[in-house]
């Protein structure tokens, strides 16, 4: 009918837009997607959805404002990421930290039940000492880790292997090896959190690369930085060290000019 004489994008996007609406369209939804059935080439991002679908009606891993809690475990640092009624674990601490984890997801209102992925930056003892309890405590969720780390470390169930480029619970996975081979570091660009692992520490308010005495490739590692000092956020937070709050990004950029 009119669409022969529609010059204008914008009202072709209006009615494209409704029509998916109106039709409840499901092809595009990426909850909706068999989970692990039919695996996306890594060429292009993977939207990587919890493989349980009992909490599939609330589980929108991209939808709502993040909402961020650090579980200081002294020496090592986890982080609870959580939106709206779902949350994603990221690293587990040492051996034992699962009761300091269950008390961070209570902080921002959640519960084990609510865990849908639980990451692991890196291969280190400190990071995934409590990969087992977490995944125990949090049944329903899956775990992940860089694809190169994930043969070396042992879990009650099978990790999902994760690349550069890959999406989880809306979190971009940035390879950022060098620390270990497989280390990611995951970004949120929408709220400018970046989790980074042990690629980068938190010094006292300032950001310093990863520690050589514990990288097994320092060139690599420093490469790494350079990596993210490409992208944009205002909070960093580490495997050691403090948060970050503000213009970390712009910290991680004079960082790596010295690198
Ligand atoms: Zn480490």
């Amino acid at each position: 009918m009119f669409l022969s004489d529609l010059g204008k994008g914008t009202l072709a996007i209006a009615i494209l837009g409704a029509g998916a609406c109106s039709s409840g369209a499901t092809s595009t939804s990426p909850t909706s997607g068999p989970a692990g059935g039919s695996e996306v080439p890594p060429t292009t991002t993977r939207l990587l959805v919890p493989s349980s679908t009992g909490s599939a009606p609330t589980a929108m891993p991209a939808a709502g404002e993040l909402d961020w809690e650090r579980v200081n475990l002294g020496f090592v640092s986890a982080y609870v990421l959580a939106r709206g009624n779902r949350a994603a674990i990221v690293d587990t601490g040492v051996a034992g930290s699962a009761a300091q984890i269950d008390e961070a997801l209570q902080v921002v209102g959640l519960t084990w039940g609510e865990v849908d992925h639980v990451l692991l930056t890196h291969m280190h003892g400190d990071h995934v000492g409590s990969v087992g309890e977490v995944l125990d405590a949090a049944s329903a969720a899956t775990g992940y880790a860089g694809a190169a780390d994930v043969g070396a470390i042992g879990s009650p169930r099978p990790l999902e292997p994760v690349f550069d480029g890959d999406e989880v619970f809306g979190l971009q996975v940035i390879g950022t090896p060098g620390h270990t081979e497989g280390h990611i570091s995951v970004l949120d660009r929408e709220a400018g959190l970046l989790v980074a692992g042990d690629a980068l520490n938190g010094d006292d308010g300032l950001i310093t690369g990863p520690n050589p005495q514990f990288t097994s490739d320092i060139e690599r590692a420093n490469a790494s930085v350079k990596r993210l000092a490409q992208e944009q956020f205002d909070t960093a937070v580490f495997g050691h060290g403090d948060p970050v709050t503000t213009g970390a990004s712009d910290l991680v950029r004079a960082l790596a000019e010295t690198l």
